[in-house]
């Protein structure tokens, strides 16, 4: 057989061009050639031409996935989170300087209140197992005392001044304790909580036995997404209206990393307008434009300066675009043609949406993205916002569209209804998604299957996937119907699906 090239499957450039619009559950790579084990493939990559990360995972900037606890979580783990905007622009850039002071993904959210003040709902137990109490109500001054909840279940009367009631001084640790000397003050004086208490006897974070239940069960992975600062980055959505540019300020203020100019049609000339507005006032600023599905409207945003592309266009699990506007694109197809030309450029292309196994990561990345963007991926974790319900015997957690009509309500219709319209047609729903545990747990096993399939595929990192794909030695395939259900679990009774 020497000497005649063996011709089996199709090429990516073959396969997309052929008028069908593909996702990643039509397409399968056909296996290649193992010469190094798992443990050598190496997902470090770009999230824009400047910001490395170890791993290549994004939370998606939804207020059911990224606020703080999750943004600390994603840089943890080497990865990045988008900070959404569905609130005042001082309440986002607070969740941005809550993430990036921090040094250990602690969760708990410690809520403060002032003397005078009185807890009106449990809700404010939620987050954090006690309320502090502070001279200023906030954590900016000094710690006073504590109300547990189960002092205040007791009370017959719930609006009584916290004064009246709460317990003086917690018993604290220095700040500066790390994660290990922090979990040992916890497993020596058997206590369930501390708070971190600074030499001005202000809180600047609270250790939970939970917490450290779950950074101990956290594999390690790369290095930590950190800025020059030494602290994490974190990065900031935001729209293309005039007012966004105020918000840019109070991002910018913040420490915000990156920008997401969040819009599900990107290609505008409000963007294309923002894009030039950031780069001239904050060049050294990166900037991420979308979402695009199409080489020209990629092509525009490039030519404006963008320093990262999203792509998606009613791919996303929660998402009626499609439907609703009848414009869009196949995710497979539209990460590949979108990174063909942004390859062209040295554009970094995020994947974003329709991420459901860790099989859609390796087609993402392999069939040209950088990084995957994750919402309902992401969305049952412990570090998304929010409080577990039951549904049945189901724990789940609320996961909601941004366009969806409860969440626009809230103020998030600038990305889906691009002009100021006065009638809100959803693009998204509201739903729920199960309990998934800590992201510090399930992301690293997902990283381990992500580097399985790219040793079966022969790729050993990001740059040698893109090489065997734009050189043709990748092979894919689009599966029918039935060569789709021979892939999944078929012709069982019963099984349990338990992916580690
Ligand atoms: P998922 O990971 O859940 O499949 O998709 C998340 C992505 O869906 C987000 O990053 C965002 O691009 C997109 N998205 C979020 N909310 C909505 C929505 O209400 N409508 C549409 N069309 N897309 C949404």
């Amino acid at each position: 057989m020497a000497g005649f090239p063996i011709e089996d499957g199709f090429s990516a450039s073959r396969l997309f061009n052929q008028g069908f619009s593909y996702t990643y559950d039509d397409v399968i790579f056909l296996p290649h050639y193992i010469d190094f084990p798992t443990d050598s493939v190496n997902l470090t990559t770009k999230l824009t031409k400047n910001i490395e990360l170890s791993i290549p995972c994004i939370s998606s900037p939804m207020d059911t996935v990224t606020e703080s606890s999750m943004a600390v979580s994603m840089a943890a783990l080497g990865g990045i989170g988008i900070i959404h905007y569905n609130n005042l622009a001082s309440e986002q850039a607070a969740l941005i300087r809550s993430a990036k002071s921090r040094q250990i993904p602690y969760i708990s959210d410690p809520i403060f209140k002032t003397p005078s003040d009185s807890i009106d709902s449990v809700s404010d137990f939620e987050s954090s197992p006690c309320v502090f109490v502070t001279e200023s109500g906030n954590s900016k001054s000094k710690l006073l005392g504590i109300v547990e909840k189960s002092d205040w279940e007791i009370l017959s009367e719930k609006n009584t001044p916290i004064s009246c009631y709460m317990l003086g001084l917690p018993v604290s640790a220095p700040s500066n304790y790390t994660f290990e000397q922090a979990a040992a003050f916890l497993d020596t004086r058997k206590l369930d909580y501390v708070p971190l208490v600074s030499d001005q006897d202000e809180v600047v974070d609270l250790v939970t036995m939970k917490d450290v239940e779950r950074i101990r069960g956290f594999p390690k992975l790369g290095f930590p997404t950190l800025g020059i600062d030494g602290e994490f980055m974190v990065g900031a959505a935001m729209g293309t209206r005039e007012e966004d540019k105020e918000r840019l300020e109070h991002l910018v203020k913040a420490g915000a990393n990156v920008v997401v100019l969040d819009s599900s049609q990107g290609n505008s000339i409000y963007q294309i307008e923002m894009i030039k507005y950031v780069k001239r006032n904050y060049p050294e600023l990166d900037v991420v434009g979308g979402n695009v599905v199409t080489a020209y409207q990629a092509q525009n945003l490039i030519q404006a300066g963008v320093d990262g592309l999203r792509v998606g266009m009613g791919s996303g699990s929660i998402c009626t675009t499609q439907e609703v506007c009848a414009v869009g694109r196949g995710q497979a197809t539209a990460v590949y043609k979108v990174s063909t030309i942004a390859d062209h450029s040295g554009v970094p292309v995020i994947a974003d949406g329709g991420i459901a196994n860790s099989g859609h990561i390796v087609k993402a990345l392999v069939l040209g993205a950088s990084t995957v963007m994750m919402g309902s991926f992401l969305a049952g974790s412990s570090e998304a916002p929010g409080v577990y319900e039951y549904q049945g015997n189901r724990r789940v957690k609320k996961y909601r569209g941004m366009g969806s009509l409860e969440a626009m309500t809230k103020g998030s219709d600038a990305r889906y209804l691009g002009d100021k319209s006065k009638l809100k047609v959803a693009q998204g729903v509201v739903g729920a998604v199960p309990d998934k545990g800590s992201i510090l747990k399930f992301i690293p096993y997902t990283m381990h299957a992500v580097k399985q399939g790219f040793q079966d595929l022969g790729a050993s990192s990001l740059q040698s996937a893109h090489d065997l794909l734009r050189s043709d030695v990748l092979r894919l395939e689009v599966r029918t119907g039935a060569a789709q259900a021979e892939g999944g679990v078929h012709d069982l009774v019963s099984y349990k699906k338990k992916p580690f």
